[in-house]
């Protein structure tokens, strides 16, 4: 990990997104439409080409529910209980009503909120399994009473699904499971085939077939993000533990090669020994070989005249994930303008919010926390604006309106006006 002064540096965690190779974007646009042309054939088709497993339904069955409990500890289901009510508790307080108000004329105005029909969920698979990217983006779904929640993920090699997404889906009481990824998913969910109906919008993860299928979708179903690699900044001062600041910083590189994690301290002390624990640290993660590839291409410390630069500096950066270890982190906290989900003080470590505490893990990257927001419950609700004129206020203002009309050339609109004028007199 590199030290640098922060001083005439140029800060930026914000790359272009991976638009994926030429080859990548054309084998994705087929595979979206021959999905859209052959339905369920063509799913059936593309899992055995790319999962290398030849399904007879693409539906999970209850009985692979109860085979997926008896091969995870109860401890850990009660674990992920927990953490389901947690995620739960905290996107209840994000609820928005719908509002009405009444002007003085007698004219009411306002905003419904309508929860989405329907929402696809992708769970990324294969190789790994992410029970937790589950949780966190179908608890937002149902709190905001979406009543249609589709849930897709690629089978592995035995056509199965991971035990721990089957059980996380059943304890929230998903009703649809298919074993399908990949493009041809993001395609089904899009555009429906004989197995999948359509949904209204498309959320989750994925990797760059995924990311681009849900690009060229998007239009005919809403998505919510194209998330880049993770990012943890970690702002500290000289009273923060640099074994501590080094593990956090890991955690970050240890998903990705290409994910960044940056410390920024006033301290050079600090930095000096939080690049000894990074280095002693690594030797012994499982994951070192993706972990050692980020911190070396990504990783970097910076060091700041004081505090104050350093907050700067962090606002420059706007990471996914800011993690504050000063002596006072209330006071740093309203200095703080971007960042997607901000850790306060020594026991806020990164992974608590990942699995457990109950904010979303799904955040902004690429610096887009400068304008956007982690998935909460906005994203599956859609507002509609309410307009009943009084008698009394259309009459009031009816020729200031088809004036307006008049200014935009549209007569047909002015006379809309009138003609209920011409009813009144
Ligand atoms: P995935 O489910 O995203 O992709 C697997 C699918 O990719 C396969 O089913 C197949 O259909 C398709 N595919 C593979 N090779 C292909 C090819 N040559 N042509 C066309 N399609 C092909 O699973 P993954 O690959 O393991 O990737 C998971 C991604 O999700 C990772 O990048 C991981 O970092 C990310 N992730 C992000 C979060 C988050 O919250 N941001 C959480 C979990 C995972």
């Amino acid at each position: 990990m590199n030290i640098t002064r922060l001083i005439d540096q140029k800060l930026s965690l914000r790359r272009s997104l991976d638009s994926g190779t030429s080859k990548q974007r054309a084998d994705v646009y087929n595979i979206v439409e021959d999905v859209r042309e052959r339905g369920d054939q063509a799913l059936f088709h593309y899992t055995e080409k790319f999962d290398r497993v030849a399904l007879r339904e693409l539906v999970v069955q209850k009985q692979e529910i109860d085979e997926a409990y008896q091969q995870l500890d109860e401890s850990l289901v009660a674990v992920i209980k927990q953490a389901a009510n947690n995620i739960r508790e905290y996107h209840a307080k994000q609820k928005k009503e719908s509002w009405f108000y009444h002007r003085e004329d007698g004219t009411m105005l306002g905003q419904k909120i309508t929860p989405l029909d329907a929402v696809g969920v992708y769970v990324p698979g294969g190789t790994a399994a992410y029970p937790s990217s589950v949780l966190m983006n179908v608890i937002p779904a149902q709190v905001a009473g979406v009543e249609r929640i589709v849930l897709v993920s690629p089978p592995n090699q035995d056509g199965k699904l991971p035990s721990g997404v089957l059980i996380a889906a059943n304890e929230l009481g998903v009703k649809e499971i298919y074993k399908v990824g990949g493009a041809q998913a993001i395609s089904a969910l899009a555009y429906g085939t004989e197995s999948i109906k359509a949904v209204d919008k498309i959320v989750g993860p994925g990797n760059i077939y995924v990311a681009l299928a849900k690009r060229q979708v998007f239009g005919t179903v809403d998505i919510d993000m194209i998330a880049g690699p993770s990012e943890i900044v970690v702002l500290a001062d000289e009273t923060a533990m640099p074994n501590e600041i080094a593990a956090d910083l890991l955690s970050q590189a240890e998903h990705d090669k290409l994910a960044s994690s940056v410390l920024v301290t006033p301290s050079i002390q600090l930095a000096e020994a939080v690049k000894a624990e990074v280095e002693k640290q690594l030797e012994t993660l499982p994951r070192k070989e993706i972990a050692k590839a980020s911190v070396e291409q990504f990783g970097q410390i910076y060091v700041a005249e004081g505090l104050e630069e350093a907050i700067n500096a962090v606002n420059e950066l706007a990471p996914e994930h800011l993690e504050v270890m000063t002596s006072s982190p209330y006071e740093v906290l309203p200095l703080v303008k971007h960042a997607g989900a901000i850790f306060l003080g020594r026991y806020s470590s990164e992974p608590v919010g990942d699995y457990f505490a109950g904010p979303n893990h799904v955040l902004p990257t690429n610096g887009t926390a400068r304008f956007s927001s982690p998935l909460n419950l906005d994203d599956f609700v859609k507002k509609s604006s309410i307009i009943a004129y009084s008698k009394e206020a259309f009459t009031e203002n009816a020729a200031k309106i088809a004036s307006f009309a008049r200014l935009e050339g549209l007569e047909a609109h002015a006379r809309a006006i009138e003609e209920r004028l011409k009813e009144d007199s």
